[in-house]
């Protein structure tokens, strides 16, 4: 078993926007996702970056969050180079894993019509929700993920329930323990990390923070990292799990930490 944490893009900005002990200045944010080399179940994504399909969208949401986020692409770390770079195409992917629904974790989804898609319950009922005036600022686009009813989705709630190293329970998402979806709720709705289980366990702790800094430390991001959290109380109590998986050994990665990972691809 393999897990890399590719780039598929980076997102310039003031690292104060995040961190307000940082530097002045600005820093290249990463946008990552996971791939897990499963022996048995094969490719296992978490998540799919940002992807050219960002570019595709047609409308005033689109156009305004590329203009706020002006994300730059690495085409190298595009889901299906990544793949390819293993011998592997995305008909070969047969697990999906999404932490959330921003653009930044689900530009890809669509290429992956074979995968059953694994979410948490309200991540998946706002995925079925029509349409809103205000999905755009909520961080939804919704003409990045497929169609629901099409897609095969398993809640993770549906999943077994397996004790965490650090208290409390997550979901077995495979059925062999290897990932395991824990509740981070609070950035928004459904938000779920994976801890990916085994002797040097890892907890992909995705967007509770953008820094190590911002889960560490016991207080609310600055603006305007705020405004994208959907919900500060509940980003609290899931900084704090966090911050608990950490000291009793568990090593944690963020998605867009600009430190690197020893797994980055
Ligand atoms: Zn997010």
């Amino acid at each position: 078993m393999s897990l890399s944490f590719p780039i598929s893009a980076t997102v310039r900005a003031p690292a104060r926007f995040v961190d307000r002990s940082a530097r002045p200045g600005k820093t290249d944010f990463p946008v990552r996702y996971g791939l897990l080399l499963h022996s048995r179940h094969g490719p296992i994504l978490v998540d799919t970056g940002y992807s050219r399909e960002l570019w595709a969208l047609r409308g005033i949401q689109a156009a305004l969050y590329r203009r706020l986020l002006a994300p730059t692409l690495r085409p190298e770390g595009d889901v299906e180079a990544t793949l390819a770079r293993h011998g592997l195409r995305a008909g070969d992917v047969r697990h999906v894993i999404a932490t959330h629904l921003h653009p930044d974790h689900a530009c890809a989804l669509g290429r992956f019509p074979r995968a059953r898609v694994h979410a948490s319950r309200p991540a998946l009922a706002q995925w079925a929700a029509a349409p809103g005036l205000l999905d755009g600022a909520h961080g939804l686009l919704r003409g990045l993920l497929p169609n629901l009813p099409g897609v095969d989705a398993a809640p993770f709630e549906d999943d077994p329930d397996v004790p965490l190293p650090w208290g409390g329970r997550g979901r077995d998402v495979l059925g062999d323990g290897s990932v395991v979806s824990v509740a981070l709720p609070g950035h928004m709705p459904g938000h779920s990390g994976i801890l990916f289980a085994g002797d040097a366990p890892l907890f992909y702790a995705v967007d509770v923070a953008w820094t190590r800094a911002g889960y560490r430390r016991d207080e609310d991001p600055p603006y305007p990292a705020r405004l994208a959290v959907a919900d500060l109380a509940t980003a609290r109590a899931s900084a704090a799990l966090v911050r608990r998986a950490e000291e009793t050994g568990v090593r944690v990665a963020l998605c867009h930490d600009p430190e690197p990972l020893p797994e980055d691809a």
